[in-house]
C-alpha cells in the first residue's frame, strides 16, 4: 500500500484501534497500521486481557460511553464474559476479562464499520518530517518499503518509535535491577520490567476450591470460599493464590527455582484460566531487560518463554484441579511495560494530579485515581514515580486527573499527536486518551488547521458531543 490519509495511527493496540475509529467517525479517511496480523496490542498480542480494577464505569454525556466501552460490551454480548456490565459497574465482579480471540474479532469489526483502512504485518521505521512537520511514516513489509502520507500522524506505538524517528526528544529512566516488595516487582527508580501471562484451559477448579477448603490457610486472598464458589458457578472472573505449602514442595523437590514464590491464577470463564506474569524470572536474567536493544528483548524473550512453560508445568504436577490442564496459548510477544517516555507540551505535575487540577484545554479525565495507580497513569514524573512514599499519598487518593490537549502534542514537530503508554499507562485510560487524540486529528482535518493551530473548544466540543465531556476511565 501506498497513499495518502488524512490521518494515520501507528500502532493497533485498543489506544490506536480507539484513536482511529474517533479520527473516521469525525469524518477523517484514516488509516492504522500494526505489525502483527491482528489488533489489540497488549490486550491479544500479550495476553493482557485481565484488566485489574481499572474501570471505565460512568456513562459520558447523552449515554453514551467511550469507545474502549462499546469494545468491551461488545465482547461481553459475544461471550467474553459472563458476568454482565452492570455487576462489573457495581463491582461485584472486579476485574474485567476478556478473551482475547473475541477482542482481536471485536477490534476488526469496529473498524470496519467505522471504515478505517488497515495495514498489518507492517513495521513502522521512520518518520516523515520536513520543515518540523510530520508528513507521514516509512513503513516496512513483505511488500517492501513505502511511505504512507497523512496530515495527522498519531503514534500508538507504545515505545513512541513515530515519535523518536521524528525528532521528537523523550526520556529513559535509568534500567536498575528491578526492586521486589512481596515477590512482585515493583522498580518504581528503575525501568519497569516486561511480563508475560499464559493461557491454560481444561482446569477443574472446583478441585482447587475444595483443596483450599480442605487447607484454608492455603489461600490468601480477599474473597470467602462461598464467594469464589458463586463466582465459579456464575462464570465469574476471580483470582485464585496462595498455595505455599505448594511452592514449598515444590521448592524442597527441587522442581521450582526458589525465586518462583508466588502463585497467581485468574479464572477468566468458560474454563479458561489465566496464568499470571508473576513472578517474572527477572533473577534468571544477568541485567535488567532493555526492551528497546534487540539483543536484550531478544534474550529476554527466550528467558520468559522457557518460564512460562516451567510455570504451568509447576501447576499441572501440584495443583490440585491443574491435573489435567493444557497450555493453550502463550502471548505473541513478552510485554513491555516501560520504555521511551516522549516529550509532549505539557507533562503533568504533582500539583496538577493531586488538586485535580482542571487545564483550560482538558480533554478526558482519569476518575478516582487511586495512590497504588499513580504511578501507573503518570510512569515517569519523578515525583510520582520514585517517591512512592511521598506524603502527598497518604491520603489515599489523588482524586480526578485531567489530561490536557498539550499532554498529547509531540514537542518539536507539528502535526504529530501521541497517545498510549507514552503517556497515559494502563489500557483503558490509554485507550480513553487515544479516542482524544484521534478526536483532535479529526477536528484539525475537518477545520484544515496544524494540531497546534485547532481549537481546543471545538476538540472538546467534539468530545461532548460523543458522550465523552471529560470522560471517564476510573481506577
Ligand atoms: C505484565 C503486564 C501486566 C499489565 N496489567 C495491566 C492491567 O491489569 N490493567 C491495565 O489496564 N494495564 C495493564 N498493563 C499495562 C497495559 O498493558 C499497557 O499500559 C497498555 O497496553 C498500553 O497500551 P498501548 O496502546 O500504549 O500499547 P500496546 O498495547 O503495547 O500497543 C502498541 C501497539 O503498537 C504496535 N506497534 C509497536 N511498534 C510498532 C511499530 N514500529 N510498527 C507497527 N506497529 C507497532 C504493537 O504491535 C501494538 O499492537 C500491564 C502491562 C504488563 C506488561
Amino acid at each position: 500500500m501506498a497513499g495518502e490519509f488524512d490521518v494515520i495511527v501507528a500502532g493497533g493496540s485498543l489506544t490506536g484501534v480507539s484513536a482511529a475509529i474517533a479520527a473516521a467517525r469525525h469524518g477523517a479517511k484514516t488509516l492504522i497500521v500494526e505489525r502483527f496480523g491482528f489488533f489489540g496490542g497488549a490486550m491479544t498480542a500479550g495476553l493482557v486481557c485481565s484488566i485489574h480494577n481499572p474501570m471505565p464505569a460512568s456513562k459520558g454525556a447523552n449515554e453514551q460511553y467511550p469507545i474502549a466501552v462499546e469494545v468491551i460490551e461488545r465482547c461481553m454480548d459475544i461471550s467474553g464474559l459472563e458476568a454482565t456490565w452492570e455487576e462489573v459497574e457495581s463491582r461485584q465482579c472486579s476485574d474485567v476479562f476478556l478473551h482475547p480471540e473475541v477482542v482481536k474479532y471485536v477490534l476488526v469489526k469496529m473498524l470496519e464499520e467505522a471504515a478505517v483502512d488497515t495495514l498489518v504485518h507492517t513495521f513502522v521505521v521512520d518518520s516523515i518530517v520536513e520543515h518540523g512537520v510530520v508528513k507521514g511514516i516509512i513503513v516496512e513489509n513483505k511488500s517492501g518499503r513505502s511511505a504512507l502520507l497523512a496530515k495527522v500522524v498519531i503514534d500508538a506505538t507504545a515505545d513512541g518509535d513515530v515519535s523518536a524517528r521524528a525528532g521528537v526528544p523523550y526520556e529513559l529512566r535509568d534500567l536498575r535491577k528491578p526492586y521486589f516488595r512481596n515477590g512482585h516487582q515493583i522498580t518504581l527508580k528503575g525501568r519497569w520490567v516486561p511480563g508475560m501471562f499464559c493461557l491454560a484451559n481444561g482446569v477443574q477448579l472446583d478441585k482447587t476450591l475444595q483443596y483450599y477448603k480442605n487447607n484454608p490457610a492455603e489461600y490468601d486472598g480477599p474473597l470467602s470460599l462461598a464467594e469464589m464458589e458463586y463466582r465459579l458457578k456464575r462464570d465469574h472472573p476471580f483470582t485464585l493464590s496462595g498455595f505455599n505449602r505448594l511452592l514449598a514442595k515444590a521448592h524442597d523437590a527441587g522442581d521450582l527455582p526458589e525465586n518462583f514464590n508466588q502463585v497467581r491464577i485468574y479464572n477468566m470463564g468458560q474454563g479458561m484460566v489465566q496464568i499470571s506474569n508473576q513472578p517474572s524470572p527477572n533473577a534468571l536474567l544477568e541485567k535488567p531487560v532493555d526492551c528497546l536493544d534487540s539483543d536484550s528483548l531478544t534474550h529476554a524473550e527466550m528467558v520468559y518463554r522457557k518460564w512460562v512453560f516451567e510455570k504451568w508445568a509447576f501447576y499441572k504436577r501440584y495443583i490440585p484441579g491443574f491435573e489435567f490442564s493444557c497450555l493453550m496459548q502463550t502471548p505473541s510477544t513478552i510485554s513491555v511495560r516501560e520504555s521511551r517516555n516522549i516529550a509532549t507540551e505539557k507533562e503533568l505535575d504533582p500539583v496538577d494530579i493531586f488538586n485535580s487540577h482542571k487545564h483550560e484545554d482538558s480533554l478526558v479525565c482519569i476518575k478516582n485515581a487511586n495512590k497504588a495507580f499513580i504511578y501507573h497513569i503518570v510512569p515517569y514524573h519523578p515525583s510520582v514515580s520514585i517517591e512512592y512514599k511521598t506524603p502527598h499519598f497518604k491520603e489515599g487518593t489523588a482524586g480526578d486527573i485531567y489530561i490536557p490537549y498539550r499532554m498529547i502534542i509531540a514537542r518539536e514537530v507539528d502535526n504529530l499527536l501521541v497517545a498510549g503508554r507514552t503517556v497515559a499507562y494502563l489500557i483503558i485510560p490509554g485507550a480513553v486518551v487515544g479516542q482524544a487524540a484521534g478526536t483532535a486529528a479529526g477536528v484539525a482535518v475537518k477545520t484544515g488547521k496544524s494540531v497546534r493551530e485547532t481549537d481546543v473548544v471545538r476538540i472538546q466540543d467534539a468530545l461532548q458531543e460523543d458522550g465523552m465531556e471529560y470522560v471517564t476511565a476510573v481506577v
